[in-house]
């Protein structure tokens, strides 16, 4: 690790360890609670920030750690330590089983779905004999550990401080893991990341479990400091206390949660003791009220939280410009030997060998036929256009064939194996990525970044390999072969832009950057050509070219007819969701149902583009090699 990311380690250790020698005795007990919460507020973060889960029932997990530790100790005398894991664990279980149902949710859904979750713990808790009813679970004694019972807050805040540190290091790890870049991916743009190979569900339950982990390990040092769990640990206002923590802090970086524990923690205190003072009779739900309040004036004021404000301090102290900016004034470099490099990497079959069958697809939505049984193969090394007027169909076939929308009706198979109706990574799994006609970049990291996120299929490190950095040697090739990718690009000097300081013309080459980094064998590009410069054109041209002759397939929507004639191998076009013409480009360049569709006929000339779109398809299928 660089020292420069040591020193927030070291200043935190310090202050850890300061802390209790210099604060009052009822600070350190105030110390105590953040830390606790801290732990659970971190793995908060996590779902929150990485994977875009706004879970409204953690406390529901923190609980299930603290009775899990409560009882055990209580009531079948084990031993702190020994316990721990085992808290952790249970609130890994329920957070498995309630998240496999859960997680296929988005959204608003989720967020009620884990609020319903807060509300069936704490009557479960309160109903049960077994967790001590209403009175809960009490006399947990203070932690004995190494022949010393760590009774004062001074000793307790000792204790749990490096739990502390490593939760946060830990975390922060993940971050910048494998795991976590395909999780930031899958937060910014789902649909690209699946289409790179990122299974999300998958991906989400993972995440899910780790929060609930860390929310279990909180609960049980809450359950030795306070000496009693409750019912009421499991409700709403802890969650909703979670929650402002992690939003307050920011949910960008791992800190935010414990700098939103601080803060909420003192607050939490401060409202404590002013409330009374200002509303006579006040009971906890004014507080609650309080934290509703500072929710929804950092949500709209500072939607980054602290680290958000500490970002723009920092940059405007350094002089830190947010995106340094290029030279664009550079034509693209040569398509160097990176890129055969790369290509090499494909898993492609012989030469003419079948990559995708498509078979009588059609796609309806409602009373539109978007797509009619529709037809289409992709050889390996064989650059295959499917053009057609706006509406025609093309986005429709993309999404279907790459596992973004089901068909009505037909079927797709990619290297041999059907696919219809699979999920976009399981057929990236085999070989098939796409760009997008609207762009899909993953907006919250840099161009690095993106292209980082493709070679998630091509490499291993798994959760807890990122966390404990058993991932080094991987990353480090990764990092080495992304930086070929970008050279063999040409996007190498914009490697540590932010995606979104680039034009759009950019983002579009690099999401082909992003394509090709996959090393697919087939490489679906929606519109790759749109916002391009001519030279960038030129240069996008000639890595196709190359693409095509490492034995790759391309299947390429364009409306510049253009380039799609000197490029195409074979062309299908499409009018109003039918195949109309399907052959070589000088065949489909002189077939009149295609002039039609592109200029536009009356009805009484529907007939003769039929009748035109049979002659096409005769000639095509007797063709021969020219292009
Ligand atoms: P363009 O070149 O403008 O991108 P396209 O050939 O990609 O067009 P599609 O986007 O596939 O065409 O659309 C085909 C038809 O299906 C259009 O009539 C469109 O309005 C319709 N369509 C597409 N998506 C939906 C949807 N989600 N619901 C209803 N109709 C849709």
């Amino acid at each position: 690790m660089p020292v420069k990311k040591l020193i927030p380690y070291a200043l935190l250790i310090a202050a850890l360890i300061i802390f209790p020698m210099v604060a009052p005795i009822s600070v350190v007990n105030i110390g105590v609670y953040v830390l606790i919460f801290a732990i659970a507020a971190v793995g908060l973060s996590l779902l929150m920030g990485l994977a875009g889960q706004v879970s409204l029932g953690h406390a529901a997990f923190f609980s299930i750690g603290a009775y899990t530790q409560g009882i055990l100790v209580t009531k079948h005398d084990w031993n702190m330590f020994m316990a721990i894991p085992v808290s952790m664990l249970m609130s890994m279980v329920v957070a498995l089983l309630v998240g496999l149902p859960m997680l296929r949710l988005r959204g608003h859904f989720l967020a009620l779905a884990t609020l319903g979750l807060g509300i069936i713990v704490t009557i479960v808790a309160r109903e049960l004999d077994y967790t001590g009813g209403t009175s809960g679970i009490y006399g947990i004694p203070k932690p004995d550990f190494g022949g010393r019972v760590y009774n004062t807050p001074a000793e307790f805040f000792w204790l749990i401080s490096p739990v502390v540190v490593l939760a946060v290091a830990l975390g922060d790890k993940l971050k910048h893991s494998r795991i976590g870049r395909a999780l930031g991916a899958v937060n910014d743009s789902e649909v690209a990341a699946e289409c790179l190979g990122v299974d999300t569900f998958r991906l989400r339950v993972k995440v899910f479990v780790l929060a609930a982990a860390y929310a279990g390990l909180a609960g049980a040092f809450y359950a030795h400091w306070l000496a009693v769990v409750s019912p009421e640990s499991a409700n709403f206002p802890l969650s909703v206390s979670f929650l402002l923590m992690v939003v307050l802090g920011g949910l960008s970086t791992i800190w935010g949660a414990l700098t939103g524990a601080i803060l909420v923690e003192t607050m939490d205190e401060g409202m404590r003791a002013l409330i009374p003072h200002l509303i006579p009779g006040a009971s906890g739900e004014v507080q609650l009220l309080g934290f509703g309040l500072v929710l929804v004036l950092v949500v709209v004021l500072l939607p980054g939280g602290l680290a958000q404000l500490w970002d723009i301090l920092r940059r405007r102290v350094r002089g830190i410009r947010e995106d340094p900016g290029v030279d664009d004034s550079e034509t693209p470099e040569a398509l160097g030997p990176e890129l055969d490099a790369l290509l090499a990497q494909a898993d492609v079959g012989p030469p003419g060998s079948r990559v995708l069958e498509v078979r009588g697809l059609t796609k309806r939505y409602g009373g539109v036929t978007a797509l009619l049984d529709f037809d289409l193969d992709v050889d390996a090394g064989e650059i295959v256009a499917l053009i057609g007027p706006n509406g025609a169909g093309k986005t429709t076939a993309f999404n279907i064939i790459t596992g973004v929308m089901p068909p009505t009706e037909g079927s797709v198979s990619v290297n041999g194996t059907t696919v219809t109706g699979k999920r976009p990574n399981t057929i990236a799994a085999l070989g098939a990525t796409r760009t997008f006609q609207n762009l899909q970049t993953f907006k919250s990291t840099s161009v690095r970044g993106n292209v980082m996120v493709a070679r998630h299929l091509r490499t291993k490190a798994g959760l807890l390999a990122g966390m404990f950095g058993f991932d080094r040697g991987e990353e480090r090739r990764t990092w080495q072969q992304v930086d070929s990718v970008l050279t063999a690009t040409g996007l190498h000097r914009h490697a540590d832009r932010p995606i979104t300081a680039l034009s759009f013309g950019q983002q579009r080459q690099v999401e082909v950057a992003r394509a090709l980094a996959l090393a697919p064998s087939l490489l679906l590009l929606d519109e790759p050509m749109a916002g391009l410069s001519g030279s960038e054109r030129d240069h996008l041209s000639q890595m196709l070219n190359k693409v095509r002759d490492a034995g790759l397939s391309v299947l390429l929507v364009e409306h510049d007819v253009a380039a799609v004639m000197a490029l195409a191998d074979r062309i299908y076009v499409l009018d109003d969701g039918v195949r109309i013409a399907h052959g070589k480009p000088r065949a489909i360049r002189a077939n009149p149902a295609v002039i039609a569709a592109y200029l536009g006929t009356g009805e009484e000339d529907d007939n003769l583009v039929r009748s035109a779109a049979a002659q096409v398809e005769d000639l095509s299928s007797t063709s021969g090699g020219e292009r």
